[in-house]
């Protein structure tokens, strides 16, 4: 294995453990994956009798599974996971991917349920706004995507976007790289909490329609920035590494539950 892979094998669990740490899915369930160069494969968090939380994912925990869902390599105790079906028809249908994640966040399922519209209701509070001025299509399906026929209308349903709610299920997320893939969940995570508490407080409002296409301009603005980071390549890697802290100081507080195989 080169040394590039080895590197995005460790990205694939550092996001588990990032995500699984943060609370962003119920119970151990979820998996992010990662395309393998020039293969019909991809790096994915395993499970079967032997799967850890996300939480605990290391670097064994990543298996290699091609675009049948046939595990290729990786431990006896682990199979691929159902819906990667799911990760499947990302890559196969969208060249751009690289990195592709699922999970069940709660308030984003709660939304799906109750099929409340997500709307552009903040700007300088965070990088969710900029999915919400995207669009985010909702999958109509609320059953795990475990065929070829699923995964498919799954991608049809998602089209070009960077992430899609699924109906009393969950979201899925892509990105060019595992730290896209990451932020992009996160960024639907904190768009779907704050969503969820503006409807329990009354009529959300969206911003002004000036602020959106300052918005747009502004993503669509490629010059290096000389002022903050909050945008751009090292805005996103700044936010990355502020999630991985966090997620390691709980690390160190639930190494004690650490389960054995
Ligand atoms: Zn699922």
């Amino acid at each position: 294995m080169s040394l590039k892979e080895s590197a995005i094998i460790d990205q694939v669990s550092q996001s588990c453990r990032m995500l699984g740490l943060l609370d962003i899915t119920h119970a151990a369930l979820g998996h992010v994956s990662h395309r393998i160069e020039g293969r019909d494969a991809m790096y994915i968090k395993g499970k079967g009798p032997g799967e850890v939380g996300l939480r605990y994912t290391t670097h064994e925990d990543v298996l290699v599974v091609d675009f049948d869902a046939n595990k290729l390599e990786g431990p006896d105790y682990l199979q691929p996971p159902s819906e990667s079906f799911l990760h499947i028809w990302m890559y196969k249908t969208r060249p751009e991917v690289q990195s592709v994640i699922h999970m069940h966040p709660k308030y984003a399922v709660l939304l799906t349920i109750c099929q409340k519209p997500i709307i552009p209701i903040y700007n300088a509070f965070g990088s969710g706004v900029q999915l919400a001025i995207d669009g985010i299509p909702t999958y109509p399906r609320s059953c795990t995507i475990a065929s070829d026929e699923l995964g498919k209308e799954f991608a049809e349903a998602m089209g070009e976007k960077q992430v899609c709610l699924m109906k009393g299920h969950g979201m899925t997320a892509v990105g060019r790289t595992v730290v896209d893939s990451t932020l992009n969940t996160l960024a639907l995570v904190e768009l779907t909490e704050m969503m969820y508490q503006a409807y329990l407080l009354g009529d959300p409002t969206p911003i002004l329609p000036e602020e959106i296409e300052a918005i747009k301009a502004a993503r669509a603005d490629t010059r290096p920035r000389t002022r903050g980071s909050s945008g751009g390549d090292a805005g996103k890697l700044a936010l990355w590494r502020y999630y991985s802290s966090l997620a390691e100081e709980r690390a160190v507080k639930s190494e004690m539950q650490r389960p054995r195989r």
